[in-house]
């Protein structure tokens, strides 16, 4: 528990939300402003404010629950589809410093847009700088 982190306060049911679903280490609950019916946050009930934050073991609890009622949102409200996708640090559009996964439900002709629509230009990379990066990718994993 982090204080003042307002989705521990919602793991520990220290205020309330339309929990869809719980286990162990995650807990899903409809977002309170939601883009579409049925929009969903699936979060760790232990405090990490990133992804990088993540041990392998909350990852994969995350991502059970995450993979569990992607379907059941997409039947319950009808939805052709669903984007998943995590804010990642502020400059991605992270409000809430506590690592959450939003399952938010598409429908036909919504008029949304898919997830390469998030960033900004796209850049013109040519090969050489595609093999640099990477490269510099793979050294950060192992160093
Ligand atoms: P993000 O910009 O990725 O940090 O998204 C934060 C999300 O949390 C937004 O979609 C908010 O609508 C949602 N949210 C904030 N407070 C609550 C709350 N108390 N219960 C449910 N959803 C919340
Ligand atoms: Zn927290």
């Amino acid at each position: 528990m982090s204080d003042d982190c307002i989705f521990c306060a919602i793991a520990d049911g220290e205020i309330p939300a339309r929990t869809v679903h719980e286990t162990d280490d995650a807990v899903a609950f409809l977002d309170a402003n939601p883009l579409a019916p049925g929009h969903t946050l699936v979060i760790p009930k232990t405090h990490a404010e990133r992804v990088g934050d993540l041990d392998a073991d909350l990852a994969s609890a995350v991502f059970d629950v995450v993979s569990e009622i992607t379907p059941a949102v997409e039947a319950a409200v009808d939805a052709d589809g669903a984007n998943v996708g995590i804010n990642d640090g502020e400059a991605a559009g992270q409000e809430v410093p506590h690592v959450h996964v939003h399952v938010v439900p598409r429908f036909d002709g919504d008029g949304g847009a898919p997830i390469h629509a998030v960033a900004g230009e796209r850049p013109d990379l040519a090969d050489e700088e595609l093999d640099a990066i990477a490269t510099d990718v793979s050294a950060a994993i192992d160093g």
